[in-house]
């Protein structure tokens, strides 16, 4: 079973980046290519009733499996990055993280007009980060169709955190 794989696969790695975090490395899973497929194809088939026209993935890992699935999909893939690498005229969003605080940035033309949007990241954790590129989103002109994760956090209670943007979140591993 998809799940069961990707729990063996997804390593755990103790003090990352900083003392008291078990960071959750999805890397091993890249490394088979036949999973990675069945990982899109799983998003694709649980996405089957969501309407969405773009997929936006969030750097640097929500550009693994996001860019993947844009192409699986045959959907437009925009990305979502820090501040000051992308290279046109951007719009940025900044929010608070546990200690200071992030910038993400989109291009100010990246979304058609009124564009259903579907957001995927690697992980959910508290959510700061996708709540930001919802108003990135937003700010842009586009609309938050749902989101995507990899794997959701889910002790850390974000989704409702998402709901005033998109009540479709579609996680395929959940720790509770
Ligand atoms: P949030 O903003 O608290 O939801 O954190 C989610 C963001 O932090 C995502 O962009 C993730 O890639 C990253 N992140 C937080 N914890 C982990 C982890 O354990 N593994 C991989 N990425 C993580």
């Amino acid at each position: 079973m998809l799940e069961q794989e990707l729990k063996t696969l997804v390593r755990d790695v103790p003090d990352f980046p900083q003392p008291g975090i078990v960071f959750k490395d999805i890397t091993p899973i890249l490394q088979h290519p036949e999973i990675c497929q069945q990982v899109v194809e799983e998003f694709a088939k649980r996405l089957a009733n969501v309407e969405f026209d773009v997929i936006a993935g969030i750097e640097s890992r929500g550009f693994l499996f996001g860019l993947m699935l844009a192409n699986y999909m045959n959907k437009p893939f925009i990305p979502i990055r820090k501040q000051g690498k992308l290279p046109h005229k951007t719009v940025s969003e900044s929010y608070k993280l546990e200690y200071g605080q992030a910038t993400i940035e989109i291009h100010e033309d990246a979304i058609p007009s009124g564009a259903r949007v579907l957001i995927h990241d690697d992980l959910l954790a508290t959510g700061g980060t996708v709540v930001a590129a919802s108003k990135l989103i937003e700010k842009v002109g586009g609309e938050v169709a749902g989101f995507c994760f990899l794997i959701n956090l889910e002790f850390l209670q974000a989704s409702g955190r998402l709901d005033r943007f998109s009540t479709n979140v579609i996680s395929l591993l959940t720790y509770a």
